[in-house]
């Protein structure tokens, strides 16, 4: 049934705290006696004024340096090999982060607040423990803050609280990529469960139809990527006037992916009392513009980790000309090669890639553009649930995916930038695991 990403009723779902690694802790399980109450983050700020336009970047430029192009306009990335070595990682120093709160302290009701204890959260993230208060307070927030840091938690469950005591609310959820869209959905009927609040996935490349239909009933809930939601809205089927509440969740990336003109349309749509929630891993000057034009005096909550580049052991494989798929299997056949994401450029290579792995007996997954989503979603689970040691992958596929535990990032063929890089290699050394990334260079 693939209605899941349509008109997931919460009470049909099946309740999911989905972004747990294969031991089934959380990213935050500081659950042991001792530390009760405590998150280790990077540093936190409130009220920051949003001044992180942070490149992650230790290494040099930004982007990398674009070298000559192939064919249809793609550039062929050159790299200095010295940005892929960090052989002496540091360890980086987490700071302990005492939350002010608990989840019964926030004023929430009394069946959120055992939702939230059944899913094993005792305590709230720094995002949640200083940004959870000022949206139920209704304030525009700046929430600068990555994946990982509980971010969707924060903004969902002062939403749902609002949404329990007022169901004519509807809120607007905008992710860069459909994999975010339903992982945001996946959480919202897990903290939703036993509410009366409904939802529904608008996503492109995919039918639109059942969305269509989805979306004649009444939805609190509307999660979606912008090109689709604002058709839909040219449809009159999302009705904008009605919005109370816009997310725009990863706005960095969708800036980056050119749904600038897509996510004014909309806003512009909304009424203008509308809560504005505003969540970024970076602010750059075009995220700042954004965010200057359409939220109404924002509080900045900011929980930027450190330079994440630092922390991850990086070097490189020097492989000889025809040389290079055996020196990824040697590679792969190391005992500490657990989970291993393995990067690559182009769709049909990734594919390719992926099946000669397994034809050499690794069990290997691949996601990549030419998969239907549902394929996409298969290959993800597999890789997740340790079923298979390798997942290929090509950038844009990857992005917004949430895997723990990766052991190894293998970048078989070059990112086209360094902000590529950056973002690959931050798939390995989440949490307090520390992982290794390994970047193909040509001998
Ligand atoms: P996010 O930043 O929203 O991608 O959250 C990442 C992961 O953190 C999710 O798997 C959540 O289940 C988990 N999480 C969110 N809030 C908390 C919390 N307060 N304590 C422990 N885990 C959490």
């Amino acid at each position: 049934m693939n209605t899941s990403n349509t008109n997931n009723r919460p009470s049909r779902g099946k309740s999911s705290m989905t972004r747990r690694g294969p031991s089934g802790s959380s990213r935050f399980s500081s659950n042991t006696p001792s530390n009760r109450g405590r998150f280790q983050s990077g540093p936190t700020s409130r009220n920051g004024g949003g001044s992180h336009g942070g490149s992650r970047n230790s290494g040099g430029s930004r982007g990398g340096s674009r070298g000559g192009s192939r064919g249809g306009g793609r550039k062929m990335p050159s790299f200095d090999p010295s940005k892929f070595i960090n052989t002496n990682p540091v360890e980086i120093k987490q700071d302990i982060y005492e939350s002010k709160h608990t989840f019964a302290d926030f004023g929430f009701s009394q069946r959120l607040v055992d939702i939230v204890a059944s899913k094993g959260l005792e305590t709230p993230s720094p995002i949640q423990d200083q940004i959870i208060p000022e949206i139920l307070n209704g304030n525009d927030v700046i929430g600068l803050a990555e994946t990982g840091t509980g971010k969707t938690a924060a903004f969902l469950l002062p939403l749902i609280e609002k949404t329990s005591k007022d169901v004519s609310r509807q809120t607007l959820i905008l992710t860069p990529t459909r994999e975010l869209a339903i992982q945001i959905e996946e959480e919202l009927r897990g903290l939703a469960k036993g509410f009366n609040i409904y939802s529904v996935t608008c996503v492109g490349g995919m039918n639109i139809h059942p969305q269509l239909k989805a979306l004649r009933r009444i939805n609190q809930f509307i999660i979606g990527t912008p090109g689709r939601v604002l058709d839909l809205i040219n449809r009159r089927s999302i009705k904008p006037e009605n919005l109370r509440t816009v997310v725009l969740d990863e706005a960095d990336r969708m800036l980056d992916m050119g749904f600038i003109n897509d996510m004014k349309k909309i806003l512009s749509a909304t009424p203008k009392d509308r809560e504005t929630l505003f969540f970024s891993a970076t602010m750059s000057t075009e995220t700042k513009k954004l965010v200057g034009e359409f939220l109404n005096n924002p509080v900045t909550v900011s929980v930027k980790k450190k330079d994440v580049t630092d922390s991850i052991k990086q070097d490189v494989v020097r492989s000889e000309h025809g040389k290079k798929f055996e020196t990824l299997t040697n590679l792969l056949k190391g005992k500490e090669f657990t989970r291993v994401i393995v990067f690559g450029s182009m769709k049909h290579s990734v594919e390719k890639l992926s099946q000669q792995l397994t034809a050499s007996g690794f069990k290997s997954e691949s996601i990549h553009g030419n998969k239907s989503h549902s394929q996409r979603q298969r290959s993800l689970q597999k890789f997740k649930k340790g079923e298979s040691q390798v997942l290929v992958a090509t950038d844009v596929a990857a992005r917004g995916i949430h895997v723990d535990e990766v052991s190894h990032v293998i970048n078989y063929d070059l990112p086209q930038t360094f902000e590529d890089y950056v973002h690959r290699i931050g798939r390995t050394g989440r949490g307090t695991k520390r992982g290794m990334a390994l970047t193909f260079i040509s001998k």
